[in-house]
């Protein structure tokens, strides 16, 4: 059985702790390789290696952190095919998608190349006789990053693309469900001339997650996961004196007001309810169909789901792939067997038809008179089940969205400029689309949704990615005449 190894100091390590965790093909449903789960002695070490290369890191120029992003970048680019199909080989998603999420990562590179901009301060001359005041934003030290399975390259990219280019040192604990396409990112690092030590992979489980969120060493933690571990993360993180941004988990509605065009509402719904096997967090899960508009809706979107090609990546005309894990598989197929029994209509059972034999597959599920208070709308489910709820006003729609508890993407579909306006005045969610089903914001902007979709106020990424990574260090300065110098107890001031 093949190991796949941690990434310390610039090099492969094999696991020593003795546990291991498997690496499913979700396509087979077999095992293809095994993870090392560290233990707190192997994350000490790499905590200890990250910590030795941080003064060095932290004094090179900007100029040379820029060219290794730029460097960086061209690497990516160049072994995209073999990254998307790394993705798609442990996490599922068929490699067309898996490219998609790599550009979408990619982009967070190219933000961090300005870093020698993004790291300008700010300075105020004369602001007293003879004195000037500025501000630096310095690194924080070592930061670490623990990432979800289901964007096993770009939410990485997300975090250690701006976390090093500000200067600081990283350990990433990804997914251990598919780990393995960090590890070529970190070998191109390494070609693209970043030191050893500055970007750091120890694989693991909660005792790894432990382990960083308890050592006096670790400034900073970024995570990206489900809404329980999100709040753990924030509330130990935070206890132990670290800055903490935690994003959970999401139930993102789609509201369709009557003036739509119903066609492209049903492209939208398909493609954002059932990409990526429903596995995304700003997946439509939800789809708020207001007065008439339901009927012809569910008829456009269930005409649509027979055409939708579900298999093995492997097979380029596939366009949905399996889920994670057998064990997830089930979950979410217990969902639609609940959203039955709890009153909802089965318009499409997705456990249904024909499915490859092997693997972790599910048919797209289209679920119609959903209600709040049923399982499959209250829960996030993370599968390929489409619900639709069915509302008469827009003021309803709203209430609806606004009473979730989750708060991290929503989309208004109509053609009527003035309604969409007021949808995102009125919405409490974080990331808004209109005629847009996945508004995941550029790169050059920050993601981040509301309610129990976050934790701590820090965005990802883009700009907010920048504050979140940096102390901000503000200096007061004057050089004096010695000629205007006299002992002075009163509080400085400026007038
Ligand atoms: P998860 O919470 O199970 O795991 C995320 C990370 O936490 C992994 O690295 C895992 O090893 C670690 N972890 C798991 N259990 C832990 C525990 N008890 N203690 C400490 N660490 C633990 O999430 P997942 O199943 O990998 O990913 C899917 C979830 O991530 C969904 O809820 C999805 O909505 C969410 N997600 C959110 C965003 C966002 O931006 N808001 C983006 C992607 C995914």
């Amino acid at each position: 059985m093949r190991t796949i190894p941690h990434w310390i100091n610039g090099q492969e390590v094999e696991p020593t702790s003795g546990n291991f965790g498997p690496v499913f093909n979700p396509a087979t449903g077999e095992q293809q390789a095994q993870v090392g789960l560290a233990s707190a002695a192997e994350m000490n070490a790499a905590i200890a290696n990250a910590k030795a290369a941080f003064p060095s890191w932290r004094a090179t120029s900007l100029s040379k952190k820029a060219e290794i992003m730029f460097r960086f970048r061209e690497l990516v680019v160049a072994h995209r095919d073999e990254i998307a199909e790394l993705v798609s080989i442990e996490h599922g998603k068929v490699p067309s998608d898996a490219a998609g999420e790599l550009a979408r990562g990619i982009e967070n590179i190219e933000f961090a190349c300005g870093i020698p901009s993004h790291m300008k301060g700010g300075f105020s001359e004369q602001v007293s006789g003879g004195v000037d005041v500025y501000s630096i934003k310095q690194p924080l030290g070592v930061v670490a990053g623990i990432t979800p399975f289901n964007f096993p390259a770009m939410v990485p990219l997300w975090m250690f693309t701006n976390a090093i280019a500000v200067g600081n040192t990283f350990i990433l604990k990804p997914s251990e469900k598919d780990p393995s396409v960090t590890l070529l990112m970190a070998r191109l690092l390494k070609e693209a001339g970043l030191p050893d030590g500055v970007f750091n992979i120890v694989h693991g489980d909660k005792l790894s997650v432990d382990t960083i969120l308890h050592h006096q060493d670790i400034a900073a933690v970024s995570f990206v996961g489900s809404t329980p571990i999100a709040q753990y993360i924030y509330s130990t993180g935070t206890a132990n004196g670290k800055r903490v941004q935690a994003l959970g988990g999401a139930k993102n509605h789609m509201v369709v007001l009557p003036d739509a065009d119903i066609n492209m509402a049903a492209d939208a719904s398909v493609s954002a309810g059932f990409g990526s096997a429903g596995e995304r967090c700003m997946a439509i899960s939800v789809v708020v169909a207001v007065g008439g508009v339901a009927d012809p809706l569910i008829e456009a979107i269930t005409a649509r789901l027979p055409a939708l090609k579900v298999g093995p990546g492997t097979d380029p005309t596939n366009e949905m792939g399996p889920l994670i894990t057998g064990e997830h598989r089930d979950k979410v197929a217990s969902y639609i067997a609940g959203a039955e029994s709890e009153g909802a209509t089965l318009v499409v059972d997705g456990r249904e038809g024909t499915l490859p034999e092997k693997g972790f597959f599910l048919n797209p599920s289209l679920i119609d008179n959903v209600r709040p208070g049923m399982k499959v709308y209250d829960e996030e489910i993370f599968g390929p089940v489409l619900s639709v709820i069915r509302v008469d006003t827009y003021e309803e729609a709203v209430e609806l969205i606004n009473n979730h508890q989750y708060g991290n993407g929503t989309a208004i579909f109509t053609r009527d400029g003035g309604a969409a306006r007021q949808f995102q005045f009125d919405i409490q969610v974080g990331m808004v689309g209109i005629n847009v089903p996945i508004p995941v914001p550029v790169a050059y902007y920050s993601f981040g949704g509301w309610k129990s979709s976050i934790f701590g106020d820090a965005n990802m990424y883009g700009p907010a990615g920048i504050e979140f990574y940096t102390h901000t260090k503000t200096i007061t300065s004057r050089w004096p005449d010695p000629a205007t110098s006299s002992v002075d107890l009163g509080f400085p001031q400026t007038r």
